[in-house]
């Protein structure tokens, strides 16, 4: 592996003009093995004045040229993937299968953009007068600053990079200085595709130096993060001093619903896949389980025996199906979180407490009886922590499903149709699943609601944020004339 990530400006690799660099430590051991350079003032004016001039070569780029450029990429993701995904267990700890099917998928959104980004279409307007056509253009909207988060290293940054890319953007990404090797890979599948110098430009470093250095910038256009609610809420109000147009895809915390009329071991097969993926490091993760009181200790029991027979451990194991938390600050906060549940009167079924003393891994713990106003209840836990509550009427289910001020997902699961039309109408979520996982393909819309963000990541809406739509209104001279 190489031993420092570097920046990329302007199609060079390089490290930051001052020397400055942070650790990239190992989730397993808690060791750091590498370092990644950290961006100077100096760096980020050059990335700026090189995502500026490479606009002008990249918008005229046709669509079809520049979706051959993407789908050569997607295929580099693809047969670097085992390569990418080692390097991703190493910093981030998900277990080795996880990190490939990311990498993997990420090529798949890769794909959707070349082909979306030619399909930028505008439309005609019948005109007032004889001989005025009126057109309503997409434009690519200019250059991007993206912020992408750490949980998904590549899956992440790539919806910013080909959103970017296939709407004839270019982009400065920074991606996250705990997971530096993975993005770097990403990018470098880009550039062995082909895309221009200054098209894609790569920066690490203190996270709040970038963003209040990229966002007032005047060459920036267009400001994407995917993070926590606090640092989005920060960057949003930054992008709206400037008139910045802005994606904000935050943090959630989605209820998982269990119908009377639900089959109970359904709802806990899936429910346990999801709440334990990545080590419950996912924005979209169930985080609040409501069971109808008649599943309620058949599914309390299966939840209980389904957390206990994962195997917690290195992701580069065999076998290992949970890997440790990314960081030391995601141990403390389960520590908290479980602390103060406890402290309010919740039952630790299983788990509870951290596993060994080295590397940051957290038993997969069930809790019950967690009033509403225990902290795991109210913020977004982002762990392997499930608490589950019984419920006796839909509506009481729904209502405490909506009653917090976030609303990015929302699982449930129910036999009847009515009860799944019922549960899509009402519930306050920016996406709702019903019987089975069904987001975040490429194609289809990604983001939230209320205090979870706004705009979309994915689907036609994922190109459109790249876009800006002029109006143009001309009459031909001879009619002008006559
Ligand atoms: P944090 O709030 O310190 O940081 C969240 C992310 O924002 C990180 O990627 C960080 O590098 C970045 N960031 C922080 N300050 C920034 C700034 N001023 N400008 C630009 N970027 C900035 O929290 P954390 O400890 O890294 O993560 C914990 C919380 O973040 C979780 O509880 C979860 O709610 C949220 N999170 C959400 C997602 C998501 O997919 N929506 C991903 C990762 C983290």
């Amino acid at each position: 592996m190489t031993e420092q990530a570097q920046l990329f400006i302007d199609g060079i690799w390089t490290d930051g003009s001052t020397g400055r660099t942070g650790a990239v430590i190992d989730p397993a051991t808690g060791q750091p093995f590498a370092t990644v350079a950290h961006a100077s003032p100096a760096d980020l004016d050059r990335a700026l004045a090189a995502a500026e001039r490479a606009f002008a070569e990249w918008r005229a780029v046709s669509p079809y040229e520049r979706s051959k450029l993407l789908r050569a990429a997607a295929n580099l993701l693809r047969e670097r993937a085992p390569a990418i995904a080692r390097l991703m267990t190493r910093e981030q700890g998900k277990p080795l299968a996880e990190a490939l099917g990311e990498t993997v998928g990420s090529a798949d959104h890769i794909d959707w953009y070349a082909e979306e980004g030619r399909r930028a279409y505008g439309r005609l307007i019948p005109a007032r007068a004889p001989g005025v056509r009126q057109i309503a253009v997409k434009e690519p909207i200019g250059p991007v600053a993206g912020f992408s988060p750490w949980n998904f290293p590549v899956s992440q940054a790539v919806r910013k990079i080909a959103g970017a890319l296939g709407a004839g953007c270019t982009i400065i990404i920074k991606c996250p200085e705990e997971t530096p090797f993975s993005c770097v890979e990403l990018v470098r599948c880009f550039i062995d595709a082909g895309v221009p110098a200054g098209v894609v430009n790569l920066v690490f470093g203190v996270p709040a130096e970038i963003s209040e250095h990229l966002i007032p910038a005047p060459q920036i256009r267009k400001v994407s993060f995917t993070g926590s609610i606090p640092v989005g809420k920060h960057l949003g109000m930054l992008a709206a001093q400037h008139v910045k147009r802005c994606t904000l895809e935050l943090g959630g915390h989605s209820p998982f619903i269990v119908c009377e009329d639900a089959d109970p071991d359904e709802a806990v097969k899936l429910g346990i896949a999801l709440k334990y993926r990545n080590a419950g490091q996912v924005c979209a993760a169930p985080s609040r389980f409501y069971v109808h009181e008649r599943h309620y200790k058949r599914f309390v029991d299966a939840f209980v025996a389904g957390s206990e027979a994962l195997a917690v451990g290195p992701g580069d194991q065999d076998g290992v199906t949970m890997g440790p938390l990314a960081n030391a600050r995601r141990l403390e906060a389960m520590e908290g979180f479980v602390a103060d549940a406890e402290a309010r009167g919740a039952k630790i079924l299983t788990g509870g407490r951290r596993i060994g003393n080295q590397g940051n891994f957290f038993a997969p713990t069930v809790l019950t009886d967690t009033p509403e106003d225990a902290r795991l209840m109210i913020d977004e836990p982002f762990g392997p922590l499930a608490p589950i509550a019984p419920f006796a009427d839909l509506d009481e289910a729904i209502a405490r499903s909506n009653s917090l001020p976030f609303g990015l997902a929302a699982f449930a699961f129910t036999r009847s149709e009515r009860t799944a039309t019922l549960l899509g109408d009402r519930l306050e979520a920016g996406m709702v699943s019903i019987n089975h996982f069904g987001i975040a393909a490429p194609e289809t819309p990604f983001g939230g609601t209320k205090e979870s963000g706004y705009g979309s990541e994915g689907g036609s809406e994922g190109l459109d944020a790249f876009l800006q739509t002029k109006f143009i209104s001309e009459v031909g001279l001879r009619d002008a004339a006559a």
